[in-house]
């Protein structure tokens, strides 16, 4: 794997046959008391460098993966509809040097609303007028139809099962917990960009420490602990919607805790 391009809001690696492209959506902040301890509490001993001004920094990346069967797009970023510094997955595209018509296919890791909202622009209609299916877990299509937003999106839908392919060369793992239906991707039997698995760096340091918006906290706990030790076993890169800069790098073991390494050129 190599990096290939960087720009302010993108990174590109290769691999073999397909590149990955992390988009930045923007980067936002949250509360201290996101993050729970395994009691459901949240922590009191956050360090220096877990922090900016006081609370928690969160970055929202969605993926692009390119190659000679067609360009699928994992998650899509926030749109207008979270906080204000996210949407800019469009800007991040023209950087990467490509756009939202070359996008053929879209999956979700799950249907939260800074995964789902840059399907639908700012006018309500079709983001990526070219995708014709849109792959959301079969657990979360209720979810999905239940999103006015995403009406015009509905004929496109497709469901997504553990083991399916949405592009050659990709293929759905299931990582449930943080949401019911939460999907990891792995590329090329190398990269697997893994969603919401990790929402902090602390989580590398303490990976029982929880997220507030995981909605089984106890499942998402023990996804991340299995997950990590196959990411380790297997040799694979890992990819993240809220990883720290620039989104794609590797997890290494250090004793009881982990550390991720980020890529660089
Ligand atoms: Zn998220």
């Amino acid at each position: 794997m190599r990096v290939v391009r960087e720009t302010a809001l993108s990174l590109t690696v290769e691999l073999q046959e397909l590149a990955v492209t992390m988009l930045l959506d923007g980067e936002t902040v949250m509360p201290p008391d996101c993050l729970r301890g395994p009691e459901g509490t949240g922590l009191a001993d956050l360090a220096p460098q877990d922090l900016a001004g006081g609370k928690l920094p969160l970055p929202v990346r969605a993926f692009l993966v390119r190659g000679q069967a067609g360009c699928l797009l994992i998650d899509t970023g926030a749109g207008r509809a979270w906080h204000k510094g996210l949407g800019q997955l469009g800007a991040a595209l023209a950087e990467a040097g490509s756009g939202p018509q070359e996008v053929d296919l879209v999956a979700l890791t799950h249907t939260h609303i800074d995964h789902l909202s840059g399907l639908v622009d700012d006018d309500g209609g079709l983001a990526f007028p070219n995708a014709e299916r849109v792959f959301v877990a079969t657990e979360e299509l209720m979810a999905f139809r239940a999103e006015p937003r995403m009406i015009p999106v509905l004929p496109r839908l497709m469901p997504l099962e553990q083991g399916d392919g949405p592009l050659p060369g990709v293929v759905a793992v299931n990582a449930p917990g943080h949401s019911p239906g939460h999907m990891a991707f792995l590329v090329e039997g190398r990269l697997l960009i893994w969603g919401d698995l990790v929402h902090h760096p602390l989580q590398f340091r303490r990976p029982e420490v929880t997220w507030t918006f995981d909605e089984d906290p106890q499942e998402a706990r023990t996804t991340r602990a299995g997950l990590f030790d196959r990411v380790l076993a297997e040799g694979w890169l890992v990819a993240g919607a809220h990883l720290p800069h620039p989104g794609i790098g590797r997890l290494e073991r250090q004793g009881a805790a982990f550390a991720f390494h980020p890529v660089t050129r």
